[in-house]
């Protein structure tokens, strides 16, 4: 059972799928939980060339494809197996991703990132998505109190461009209405996972 979890920044999407995490073995489920990109080896390292800040150079399709290609690897590498032996599998960030900051922000286009992604991923996806929706200018308060977040490239973009990533997300939130559900992440974190937990309980009961 493949489950993604999307939102920006700030949004607690890290402390929540921990706790989801928690929960579910506690229950007796087994559960993997990892992020994108990343997950594994290949992917960490690919994940290191897209967000090293020193990297200004990058054009916006390498970007793109960088994380679409560490997205395969991390899919076939780790998510299919463990889909494979039945696991429950909790992915910090997926194609939903790629799909709003590379396509809708960075102005690539939805249908383009998703051609590339479609290729990357085949027919992988996830059966439920939550989206974690925070006003950009509350996700950025919220990394900025984190003393231990780690300065990054994109770190580097200004409010607007978070704007714009929001609205792609608002979009395929209503685009793939069966798939995504949102929940709102400017809520106390209890509620939040409460909100969460409730969704992939009612998603495992079908
Ligand atoms: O969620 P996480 O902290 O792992 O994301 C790392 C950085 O990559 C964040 O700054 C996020 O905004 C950015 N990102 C991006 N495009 C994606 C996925 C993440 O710009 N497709
Ligand atoms: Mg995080």
């Amino acid at each position: 059972c493949f489950i993604s979890i999307e939102g920006p920044e700030g949004a607690g999407k890290t402390t929540i799928i921990n706790m989801l995490a928690n929960e579910l073995i506690k229950g007796g489920r087994d559960v993997v939980a990892t992020r994108e990109p990343g997950g594994i080896d290949i992917s960490e390292q690919i994940r290191g060339v897209i967000l090293k800040k020193e990297n200004t150079m990058m054009d916006a399709r390498t970007e793109a494809l960088l994380y679409a290609a560490a997205r395969r690897q991390h899919l076939v590498e780790k998510v299919e197996p463990a889909l494979g032996s039945g696991k429950i599998v909790l992915c910090d960030r997926f194609i939903d991703s790629s799909l709003a900051y590379q396509g809708h922000a960075r102005g690539l286009g939805v249908e383009e990132v998703y051609l590339i992604n479609r290729f990357a991923i085949e027919e992988t996806m996830p059966i439920l998505t939550i989206y974690f929706d925070l006003d950009p200018v509350v996700g950025l308060e919220r990394i900025n109190q984190h003393r231990d977040h780690e300065v990054n490239r994109l770190d580097l973009e200004n409010i607007e461009f978070h704007r714009k990533v929001r609205e792609g997300y608002l979009l395929l939130a209503e685009r793939f209405s069966s798939r995504i559900v949102t929940i709102d992440a400017s809520q106390p974190l209890e509620q939040v996972f409460k909100e969460a937990s409730e969704k992939i309980e009612e998603l495992l009961q079908r």
